[in-house]
């Protein structure tokens, strides 16, 4: 692609460290080439993240997303931040509009697209407390979806006491039932670990629907698990899906149709 790129082409990125591993590129790339639009989107390792939106003006970017470890302080430097973004503290997409840059967070959004398929969710268990459980309690919460969040220590809480949302650490947390548990905990992500131990998880699971997982491309001990207690269950893939499929349409003032949709899906799994 790189040989096609001439003054007129749009570049947009993906800061993070590491960012190798990113499926964002085959992502976007693969939906700029099926809509012939002359963009093209690269990977840019960033160590210090004080210096992204330099870097991010400096490059001439017209978009960019962020990931670990850089989402906050990309909402630090934003001139504007946009929606749900604001009380999350925390952006994944940078547009460049008329000098400006202008911040968003899909990956909230992203989530409750990838939960569509389950239906009837009133009351969600979030396993974690990390950057992405912010994210998705927060995109439960707006949409009046009772939540609760539990989590290994207790150290990162505080931002859910002072969102009002109900969260304790493992030793506090009590038995209720939940219609959907989800796991935003890296627990999964190398390893065959379970995000809480195994017989409290166990009784969660006897009295709830779904299980969701946000680590992607593998069956986690987590869902297998959900899936013996006869759980539907959905891994994250989706949601990096609909996380960069929001962000491409910022990217390019557009509304994706299913075609798009599933280019990217195609993009993102290589094939
Ligand atoms: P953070 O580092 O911000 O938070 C990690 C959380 O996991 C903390 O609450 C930590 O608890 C908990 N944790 C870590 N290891 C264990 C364990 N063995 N058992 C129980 N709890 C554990 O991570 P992120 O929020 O950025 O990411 C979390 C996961 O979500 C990752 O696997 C990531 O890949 C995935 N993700 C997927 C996305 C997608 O699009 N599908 C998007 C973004 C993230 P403690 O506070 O006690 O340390």
């Amino acid at each position: 692609m790189s040989e096609n790129i001439t003054n007129n082409t749009q570049v947009y990125a993906i800061f993070g460290d590491p960012v190798e591993h990113s499926k964002s590129p085959q992502m976007h790339n693969s939906a700029f080439e099926f809509l012939n639009i002359d963009a093209v989107y690269k990977k840019h390792h960033l160590k210090d993240g004080k210096k992204l939106k330099e870097e991010f003006l400096n490059n001439l970017y017209s978009g960019a997303n962020i990931t670990v470890p850089h989402k906050e302080q990309a909402f630090k430097q934003a001139d504007e931040v946009v929606g749900i973004a604001n009380e999350i503290q925390a952006v994944n997409t940078y547009i460049k509009k008329d000098k400006k840059v202008i911040a968003y967070n899909t990956d909230a959004p992203g989530f409750l697209k990838a939960i569509e398929s389950f239906k009837d969710v009133n009351k969600v268990l979030v396993l974690g407390a990390g950057g992405t459980a912010k994210a998705i309690a927060l995109a439960l919460q707006e949409k009046k979806i009772d939540v609760t969040v539990v989590n290994r220590s207790d150290s990162k809480l505080e931002f859910f006491k002072q969102k009002n949302i109900k969260c304790f650490s493992w030793k506090d947390f009590r038995l209720d039932y939940f219609d959907l548990v989800v796991n935003s905990t890296s627990a999964g992500l190398k390893d065959e670990n379970l995000p809480m131990n195994k017989a409290q998880l166990e009784n969660v699971f006897l009295n709830s629907k779904y299980a969701f997982d946000c680590v992607y491309g593998k069956e986690t001990a987590f869902l297998k698990l959900a899936k013996k207690e006869g759980l539907k269950t959905k891994d994250g893939e989706d949601m990096l899906l609909y996380q960069g499929l929001l962000a491409f349409e910022l990217f390019t003032n557009t509304k994706a149709d299913n075609s798009v949709v599933e280019t990217m899906r195609k993009g993102l799994r290589g094939e």
